[in-house]
């Protein structure tokens, strides 16, 4: 696995807070869910997680969807018609990293609004949203990424969210929050998921991120927005039998896991404010959340280089652009391993030929 000599015996895995694995008690509440068919609309451990998201997001229903993707292109279907249009940021998830979804399952055209940090405001939307007009498509629904991936981690301040939705709905529109990060956006502002969700006629929330869960997220909103939901979930292929072994996992990431995020944000803040000092390493975004990313000089080489290299060193990052690295903090990342990490990534900055990809 690792070729240097003093490199962790165990890879400190940063790619993502998707690669947590389940802990013995979320294993142990597993095994002994009770569970039924959820398609016949009888397993009660689905339900239950259900009732709570629902509760959580201040929202009427809720329903259980394999994956963050289908959480928000159900949610996409659900809301538009084929020839609609969804304002979204150019760097959105929805965008960059959902396969062109919203053309292939939904029919729609997506309208980019740019600016800092995957953020826009609410005069953006004023000039994005078409006129109603026989000719252009019909705008019908805005997305928000709180928090922003390729942001940085970045959270959209409450007000922002406040403004851009008020806007959004002045002209008719519907407000999606794509919100797989929004508890990492809770545990930065101090704000509830409700406090973000009244601002948006669905949101989403992803279980298998930083909560730990092996798989999972859920869409929240009105009722009859969340049969919609329902149904294209069944239509995508997201509906799932004994899913309650899932369901009870993401229960018990809700019970234990959401008041520990802010390790993952003291930790995040370490790395970077590390990085920072490592000659020929720069950290581009303010670390706001649990994401640091890291921008390589070319004299090291390429980010996937450099990542190789750290490889190496058993510290694991994925490159995210040719010259930009990207480490993510969370529930299997200790502070110890952080300190452990940096020395791996200094070393790399600096022994860039030792790495094999070179
Ligand atoms: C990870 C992620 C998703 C999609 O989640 P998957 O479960 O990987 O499909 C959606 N939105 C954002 C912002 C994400 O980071």
């Amino acid at each position: 696995m690792s070729t240097i000599p003093g490199a962790p015996s165990i890879p400190i895995d940063l790619r993502s807070d998707t690669v947590t694995r389940p802990t013995a008690a979320m294993r142990r509440v597993m095994a002994e869910a009770v569970v039924g068919d959820d398609v016949l609309g009888d397993d009660p451990t689905v339900t239950r997680l259900q009732e709570r998201v629902a509760e959580i997001m201040g929202k009427e229903a809720a329903c259980f969807v394999p994956s963050g993707t289908m959480a928000n292109q159900a949610s996409i279907r659900a809301q538009t018609e084929p020839g609609d249009e969804v304002i979204a940021h150019e760097g959105s998830h929805i965008i960059n990293y959902e396969t062109g979804a919203p053309a292939a399952l939904s029919g729609v055209m997506v309208r980019t609004a740019a600016g800092p940090r995957g953020l826009f405001d609410a005069d953006q939307v004023d000039g994005l949203a078409r006129p109603d007009s026989d000719h252009s498509p019909r705008t019908r629904l805005v997305v928000i990424e709180n928090t922003q991936n390729r942001g940085g981690g970045a959270v959209w301040p409450l007000d922002q969210v406040r403004r851009v939705s008020q806007r959004a709905r002045g002209l008719g529109l519907r407000v999606h929050l794509d919100g797989a990060r929004l508890w990492n956006a809770c545990a930065a502002t101090g704000h509830s998921p409700a406090e973000f969700a009244r601002h948006a006629d669905t949101v989403s929330c992803c279980f298998s991120k930083g909560l730990g869960a092996p798989a999972g997220s859920a869409v929240s909103g009105d009722k009859a927005t969340i049969a919609r939901v329902f149904r294209f979930r069944k239509m995508f292929g997201g509906a799932m039998r004994q899913s309650g072994i899932l369901a009870a996992a993401a229960l018990h990431a809700l019970d234990h896991h959401i008041d520990r995020l802010h390790e993952d944000h003291e930790n995040a803040a370490r790395l970077g404010a590390g990085v920072a000092n490592i000659p020929g390493l720069a950290v581009p975004l303010p670390v706001e959340t649990n994401m640091v990313f890291i921008d390589v000089d070319r004299s090291i080489g390429t980010a996937a280089e450099f990542c190789a290299s750290l490889r190496e060193r058993g510290v694991w990052m994925l490159p995210t652009a040719p010259q930009r690295a990207r480490a993510v903090c969370h529930l299997d990342v200790s502070r110890a391993m952080i300190d452990i990490a940096l020395a791996a990534i200094e070393s790399a900055a600096r022994a860039p030929m030792l790495s094999g990809a070179r």
